[in-house]
């Protein structure tokens, strides 16, 4: 699951990308206001994480930039001014939620997540498909009721194919969600991931669809 975190403070952006990458989620940052609007307008993230106090265009003009151009990325504000009014403003501007610095990690976290699960249509931090049960808070998975480790990569992949239970995902979407750099994108490395993934999960969790890509059905609880 791949957040983009715009925060042009050094020391809170290392802290917030620490606690996402243990998390399980692969952080891409932008430090200024022109670069986060453009990343977040044309390349697929989960999320965003935004600070309003930015240099060149502030955190709110990049908000409804994006929200003017029809990009709907889920967006939570970070910011150290926590008063009402800019709290309105931004979610005037269509922040999807907002938290004041400072802040506890977990909590971050927590709204992060919940952002991330209601953009998906989804309910609650466990997901589950056929034998396969993912708890989001722990990054663990379990078949039939046993827990198997997964390292982040293979997490991530399954996760996200959870998380859009129901549509056939792409091989070239599930690449950009799964490796921040173009260098890392080996032509074959989510056909080996998934086929680590059946290795761990059973051959019935990800669907194969040739030509189009990879799909999780949806299970109804
Ligand atoms: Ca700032």
């Amino acid at each position: 699951m791949r957040v983009l975190l715009v925060e042009d403070d050094d020391r809170t952006a290392a802290g917030v990308t620490a606690a996402l990458q243990a998390a399980g989620f692969l952080v891409v940052r932008a430090r200024e206001g022109e670069d986060a609007w453009f990343k977040g307008d044309t390349e697929g993230y989960a999320a965003a994480i935004l600070d309003l106090g930015l240099p060149g265009m502030d955190g709110l003009s990049v908000l409804r930039k994006w929200r003017a151009g029809g990009q709907r990325l889920p967006v939570l504000i970070l910011s150290a001014r926590g008063d009402w009014s800019e709290r309105v403003e931004g979610i005037d501007a269509g922040a999807d939620d907002y938290l004041p610095k400072p802040f506890r990690m977990e909590e971050l976290l927590a709204r992060l997540r919940a952002l991330v699960r209601r953009a998906a249509g989804q309910a609650t931090a466990v997901m589950a498909s056929g034998r396969v049960t993912l708890d989001t808070r722990h990054m663990s998975a379990s078949l039939d009721g046993m827990p198997v480790h997964l390292s982040p990569q293979e997490y991530r992949l399954v996760s996200y194919l959870m998380q859009h239970a129901g549509r056939v995902v792409s091989q070239l979407e599930l690449t950009e969600q799964l490796y921040a750099q173009d260098f890392e994108r080996e032509s074959n490395a989510i056909e080996v991931l998934v086929g680590r993934v059946r290795r761990k999960l059973g051959t019935d969790l990800i669907k194969t669809r040739r030509g189009f890509g990879y799909l999780v059905e949806r299970s109804d609880p």
